[in-house]
């Protein structure tokens, strides 16, 4: 990988508020660079709007139809369109004069900038250069790999936050018709976390909150391991409905992002000539992995409250009538020593209170958070003790109130309820036997993480992704990159060149594919996708720029069209390709929630699958309550001289895909190996500001190196550090997961900075 100069970066103060007319001004300049003026029109303009196409980047919500501006949009949506529907392709001439070899020495930025792909391409065993083939017999060969393994499970079937329900609902259907649950996904990696500790203590494992919860009802919202300007962008819009409504903010963060300081519309005159919108109240500048020590305080505050005037600060109905636990977790924050909370937290006891104080002031209140919570060994106990809190008041099951993970991917959510998850309960796969006519296996299969173990073991003959850049996307990058080389066969449905395509097993396929901008036209007709948002609407997605090549088949029949090699037609895989009114029907009949599905996703706006948590504070968990949990606090143990790292995207990026190599909030121009560091953890390692240094993780199997990053003097807490993901990828062990989600800790690496020879 190039390493980009440190000496060609800039570094200026970071900002302290968000969007404004600089945003305006790149996303038109990025837009009309990579589309031209009528590309850029007929995109931006259908983007997230009712009868147009999903942005293929966050999951944010939209509004109702009828209260969707002309540009609902954000920066980084415009970003990712504009990467999307680029007038730059890639074509067979391109791979005939650039090998595999000089490919894989480009950095992630430039190999996407190349452009669309354009039509299949092979990597024979052996060869230097990806060369055409037909769609028949790249999936015929794909096919004769996979019947060749003998054992199903020898295959593993990737998806990415970007497949539409359909293509999920399919490929699932796919890998379960082969005989395996190896269905790896990028959840793993983000929200597997939240998925587990919600199933756990609300019976539910998605958020219960809409977007007008935030909007229109709730009095204070707290934000935590979260940086909403950057990877949520129009989350902003609604935190400025709700200041203007008056809720309050908190913000609990290592890093002061400027999307949580200050907040300047576009959409509004004050906001682009104006000063904005300042959005949080209280900023708390917690430490790396602090989260769950701070709740606790939090918690252990309420409790002592409530003792000293009881029936003033819990919600002791609600207590006894839907949960359970209680009394157990009591006794776990009246054992809570102050000095232990603060020592996790960072955070003094009086600024905990301080918490406490808003929260008890505020009659609904909602938690929203991100990665920053769940990519750490903790991560579920601190989502359960999230959990806690908002019990401990009755913040569930009314307007205003309750948990709001926020997802990365547009429909990552979406594609868990379709079925991608490598141990979906008995009750969905024997529906999906019966609705299909065959018998889906029952053995769970492999998470991303063991995915990789099994890939570096030789136990994966084929490697299939649906999207995404495994090999950028996942922890120990050294590890994952060797682990792939051992496949047989490597296959990426993709609609741009990366990394994964260059790291590969002994032969590999690129299948290209329609992006979310195009139109889908199948032998039936023009068809919409649909997808699922964070806050569990579904809509239809209709794209309506012409495809960027003749070539390109949308995700929905390259499964079909593979499923139909592998076993004829048993299931109707082509007519489930030629119209995709035929999947939603099975998808109606198999997943819960979809009942009339066809006619409810034709509304424009779509509808919102139940949440009854939410909806009639009914609890689905083991013992039909809500429950209370202990979390026992854990600090991360920190040798001396060592910094905890969490990896991080900037403000130029979206996951993997990385569109420039500035971070305008950060003050980071013209490159991405920066680290951020406090100036005092830089002196008492004997570096300054400006200096280069390797970035060494220290875990239970050795060591890892990140060579060459230039140290950021930057306000974050003593103790910590950030670098960006995937650059930083590589210091992240395989083995170092959360404890019952097997997410990667890739927000809590214990690390040491050397100066660079
Ligand atoms: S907030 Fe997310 S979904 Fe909305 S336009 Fe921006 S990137 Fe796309």
């Amino acid at each position: 990988m190039v390493d980009h100069e440190h000496d060609a970066i800039t570094v200026h103060p970071p900002e302290s508020v968000a969007v404004g007319r600089e945003a305006v001004r790149l996303s038109l300049t990025r837009a009309l660079r990579e589309m031209g003026p009528v590309r850029t029109l007929r995109t931006l303009g259908a983007m997230n709007q009712a009868e147009g196409f999903d942005c293929p980047s966050c999951a944010w919500p939209d509004p109702s139809p009828g209260e969707r501006s002309h540009a609902e949009f954000c920066e980084n949506g415009a970003k990712a369109v504009s990467w999307e529907a680029t007038r730059a392709r890639v074509t067979r001439d391109f791979f005939s004069v650039h090998s595999v070899e000089e490919l894989r020495r480009e950095d992630d930025h430039s190999l996407e900038h190349h452009g669309r792909l354009t039509e299949p391409m092979y990597l024979a065993p052996g060869a230097s250069h990806y060369a055409p083939i037909s769609w028949d017999d790249a999936l015929a060969l794909c096919a004769s790999r996979l019947l060749a393994m003998g054992d199903a499970n020898r295959a593993a079937f990737y998806t990415s936050g970007r497949a539409s329900n359909e293509a999920a609902f399919l490929f699932q259907l796919l890998a379960r018709r082969l005989g395996t649950n190896n269905l790896p996904d990028c959840s793993n990696m983000c929200h597997e976390s939240s998925g587990a500790a919600l199933n756990e203590t609300i019976g539910v494992g998605k958020g219960t909150v809409s977007l007008e919860d935030i909007t229109e009802h709730t009095d204070l919202i707290i934000i935590v391991g979260q940086n909403p300007g950057t990877n949520h962008p129009r989350m902003l819009s609604a935190l400025e409905e709700a200041k203007r409504r008056g809720a309050r903010i908190i913000s609990a963060n290592p890093l002061p992002e400027a999307g949580l300081v200050r907040f300047k519309n576009p959409q509004r005159a004050r906001g682009l000539i104006g000063r904005g919108t300042a959005l949080t109240d209280l900023f708390l500048a917690v430490r790396v992995n602090g989260d769950l020590a701070m709740f606790a305080g939090v918690n252990k505050i309420l409790l002592e409250r409530e003792s000293k005037d009881p029936g003033s600060v819990l919600d002791r109905h609600f207590i006894d009538t839907y949960c359970d636990g209680f009394a157990d977790a009591s006794r776990a924050w009246d054992e809570l020593e102050w000095g232990d909370i603060e020592a996790a937290s960072g955070l003094t006891r009086a600024q905990i209170d301080e918490v406490a104080s808003e929260v008890v002031a505020a009659k609904s209140v909602i938690v929203c958070w991100a990665m920053g919570i769940t990519q750490h060994r903790n991560a579920v106990a601190t989502i359960r003790e999230i959990v806690n809190f908002l019990l401990l008041r009755g913040n569930i099951g009314r307007p205003g109130a309750g948990p709001s993970p926020i997802r990365g991917h547009s429909n990552v959510q979406g594609d868990r309820t379709m079925g991608i998850w490598e141990k979906m309960p008995d009750s969905f796969l024997e529906r999906l036997g019966e609705e299909l006519g065959f018998e889906a296996p029952r053995a769970p299969g492999y998470d991303t993480v063991e995915t990789i173990r099994a890939m570096r073991d030789g136990t994966i003959d084929v490697f299939f992704a649906l999207g995404g850049n495994f090999v950028a996307a996942t922890p120990d990058t050294a590890v994952t990159e060797a682990a792939m080389a051992k496949c047989q066969l490597s296959v990426h449905v993709a609609t741009k060149l990366n990394r994964s395509h260059l790291v590969h097993g002994a032969e590999a396929l690129i299948l290209p594919c329609l992006g979310r901008s195009e139109m889908d036209v199948q032998a039936s007709g023009e068809q919409f996708v649909t997808v699922e948002d964070s806050m569990s609407m579904v809509h239809a997605s209709r794209g309506r720029l012409a495809p960027g090549s003749e070539h390109l088949r949308s995700e929905v029949a390259i499964i079909a069209g593979l499923g139909e090699a592998l076993f004829g037609e048993d299931l109707g895989w082509r007519a489930m390709r030629d119209d995709y009114r035929v999947i939603r029907p099975h998808i109606e009949k198999v997943v819960a929630g979809f009942e009339d599905f066809e006619e409810r996703v034709e509304v424009p706006g779509g509808f919102t699958l139940a949440r009854p948590p939410r909806d009639s504070r009914t609890f689905p968990t083991a013992t039909g309550k809500a429950r209370f949990t202990r979390n026992p606090l854990e600090a991360i143990h920190v040798p001396a001289g060592h910094l905890i790292l969490q990896t991080v995207r900037s403000h130029d990026q979206f996951n993997t895909t990385v569109y420039g190599l500035d971070d305008r909030y950060r003050g980071i121009e013209g490159g991405r190996r920066v680290v951020f560091v406090n100036v005092d953890d830089l002196a008492q390692a004997g570096l300054a500001n400006g200096d280069v240094v390797d970035l060494v993780s220290v875990f239970d199997d050795g060591e890892r190196r990140a060579p060459r990053f230039r140290a950021v003097a930057y306000p974050t807490p003593r103790g910590c550090a950030a670098a960006y993901f995937p650059e930083a990828n590589v210091l992240v062990p395989l083995d170092s997961t959360a404890l019952t989600s097997n997410t990667p800790t890739s927000k809590s690496i214990i690390i040491r900075l050397e100066r660079s020879l």
